[in-house]
C-alpha cells in the first residue's frame, strides 16, 4: 500500500506482477506465455509515464494516438470525477443522459457539416463495425442487397473484428490465417506514398475502373484519409481522397472515412478529410476521442444514410453494445474536446512538425534507412529490414523516451502538449534509433 502511495514498486513485489502478468495476461498482439516482459508502469504525469523503479519516459506514442493532452490533467481528472459523482453508468436502450447529448452535439458541430447523426460505440473497431453495418444495411433498405461489398486500398488497417480485418491490408491485416471466414471485398493497390507528390494519373484511373467494374455490388468504399496507420504509417495526397469522394459520387455508393486515427488534429488539419476539403457519409472517431481516458469510438453518419436504413425492412440500426454511450467517457470526450479547441492545438502539431522535420533532417541518408517521414505531429523512420524492437527500445530508454516500432517502423506521435525540450528527446531518440540501424 505504502509502496503504491509513493509510486514504487519494491524490486521483489515488480518481479512477482511480472512473472503473473508474463505467465497469464495477454497483450496486443502477443503470444502466451509472453516471450518478452512488459515494462511496469505505476503512473503518468503530463507526458511523463513512471515505472516501477521510478524511470520516468516521455512518451512518444500518447497511449496509440489517444493521450494528446498528457496524463492526469486536472481539467479531465474532474469530468470524470463530476460525472463518477451523479452516475458512472447506465443503459442506453430506452434511456439517455446528458453527457452523451452533450458530447453528440458538439461532435456534429465540429465535424464536416453533412454529419448529424452519432452511433456511440465502445472501441474503434466497433466503429468500423458499426460503419460496416451502416453501409450494408442502408442498400438492403435500399432493395439492393447485392451491394454488400466494400472497396478499399491495401495497407490500411480498421481494426481487429472480423468486418474490420476483411478491410484491412490483406498481408498486415493476416488474411492467410482467417482468409476463408473473411467478407471478400475489392481491393486497390495502395495510393502512392507522399504527402506531397504530384498525383499519379494512372494510379487515379485505376481506381476508377475498379470502381466501375464493382459498382453494381459496391455498399461503400472505406479508407483511412491522408494517413495510413497501424498499416503501414503511409501518408498520401489529398487528390487521392477527393477521387475517392467523385468516384463514390458518381456512382452513388457511400464514402466510409475511419478517422480513428487522424482525427482531432495529428495530422495538422481537425480531420485528415479536411486536407482534401471534402466530407465522408459516415465517419469513425475513436483513439483521442476521449484524450485517452476511456474507450469509447463513435460513427457519424448523414441524414441520408440514416433515413435509408431506418425506412428499410429492419426499421433501425441492429447494434447497440452494454456500454454504449457510457457517461463517465462521453463526460471526459466533452472535456478533452473542450480542451483542445481552447488550445493553440494547430501550433502545437505545426512545432512538433517543425522540430521532427529538423531533427531528422538527413536521416533519410543513413544505410539503414529507406524512407523517412513527418506530417503534423507524426514522424515515421521506415527501416530496411524489420526492426529489432528490444534494441530499439532500449536506445530510446537511453534518450528518456518510450517508443513502440513495429515491423519495419519505428515511429512518434507525440502528445500535442509536449514542449519544444521533450519533442527534441523524442526526435534524438528516433535517430539514434536509425543510426543504430
Ligand atoms: C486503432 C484503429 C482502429 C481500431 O480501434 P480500437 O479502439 O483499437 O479497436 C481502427 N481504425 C484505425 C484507423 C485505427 O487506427
Amino acid at each position: 500500500m505504502i509502496t503504491l502511495q509513493l509510486g514504487r514498486m519494491s524490486p521483489r513485489e515488480t518481479e512477482r506482477m511480472l512473472e503473473f502478468d508474463r505467465e497469464h495476461i495477454w497483450h496486443p498482439y502477443a503470444p502466451m506465455p509472453a516471450t518478452t516482459t512488459a515494462l511496469p508502469v505505476v503512473s503518468a504525469e503530463g507526458v511523463r509515464l513512471t515505472l516501477a523503479d521510478g524511470t520516468e519516459l516521455i512518451d512518444g506514442m500518447s497511449s496509440w494516438w489517444a493521450a494528446v493532452h498528457g496524463y492526469n490533467h486536472p481539467k479531465l481528472n474532474a469530468a470524470v470525477t463530476r460525472q463518477l459523482g451523479k452516475m458512472a453508468h447506465v443503459m442506453f436502450g430506452g434511456l439517455t443522459h446528458p453527457p452523451a447529448v452533450r458530447l453528440a452535439e458538439r461532435l456534429i458541430e465540429i465535424t464536416p457539416e453533412p454529419l448529424t447523426k452519432v452511433f456511440f460505440a465502445d472501441s474503434g473497431s466497433v466503429a468500423v463495425e458499426v460503419a460496416i453495418k451502416m453501409a450494408l444495411q442502408y442498400w438492403r433498405s435500399q432493395g439492393r442487397p447485392e451491394r454488400h461489398r466494400l472497396l478499399t486500398v491495401r495497407g490500411g488497417y480498421h481494426g481487429d473484428t472480423f468486418g474490420d480485418m476483411a478491410v484491412c491490408d490483406p498481408v498486415n491485416g493476416m488474411h492467410h490465417l482467417f482468409g476463408d471466414v473473411l467478407a471478400k471485398h475489392v481491393f486497390a493497390p495502395p495510393p502512392p506514398l507522399g504527402y506531397l507528390a504530384e498525383p499519379d494519373q494512372a494510379y487515379l484511373d485505376q481506381l476508377s475502373r475498379l470502381a466501375a467494374d464493382h459498382a453494381h455490388e459496391l455498399a461503400g468504399i472505406i479508407v483511412e484519409p491522408i494517413v495510413q496507420g497501424a498499416g503501414g504509417m503511409r501518408f498520401y495526397a489529398p487528390e487521392y481522397l477527393r477521387a475517392l469522394r467523385d468516384i463514390a459520387d458518381e456512382h452513388g455508393i457511400l464514402l466510409v472515412l475511419d478517422e480513428i486515427a487522424t482525427g482531432f488534429g495529428r495530422t495538422g488539419e481537425l480531420w485528415g478529410c479536411d486536407h482534401a476539403e471534402i466530407a465522408p457519409d459516415i465517419m469513425c472517431l475513436g483513439k483521442a476521442l476521449t484524450g485517452g481516458y476511456l474507450t469509447m469510438a463513435a460513427t457519424l453518419c448523414t441524414d441520408r444514410v440514416a433515413h435509408g436504413i431506418s425506412s428499410g425492412e429492419a426499421g433501425a440500426l441492429m447494434h447497440g453494445p452494454t456500454y454504449m454511450a457510457n457517461p463517465l467517457a462521453a463526460a471526459v470526450a466533452s472535456a478533452s474536446i473542450d480542451l483542445l479547441l481552447s488550445r493553440d492545438w494547430r501550433d502545437e502539431v505545426d512545432t512538433i512538425e517543425a522540430i521532427l522535420t529538423a531533427e531528422l533532417d538527413g536521416a533519410e541518408d543513413l544505410p539503414g534507412v529507406a524512407d523517412v517521414r513527418v506530417l503534423g505531429a507524426i514522424g515515421v523512420v521506415e527501416a530496411r529490414e524489420p526492426v529489432d524492437v528490444p534494441a530499439v527500445q532500449e536506445i530510446a530508454m537511453a534518450h528518456g523516451v518510450w517508443l513502440r516500432p513495429f515491423g519495419k517502423l519505428i515511429y512518434t506521435m507525440p502528445p500535442y502538449v509536449c514542449t519544444d525540450d521533450e519533442v527534441l528527446h523524442i526526435a534524438a531518440a528516433l535517430r539514434a534509433a536509425a543510426e543504430s540501424l
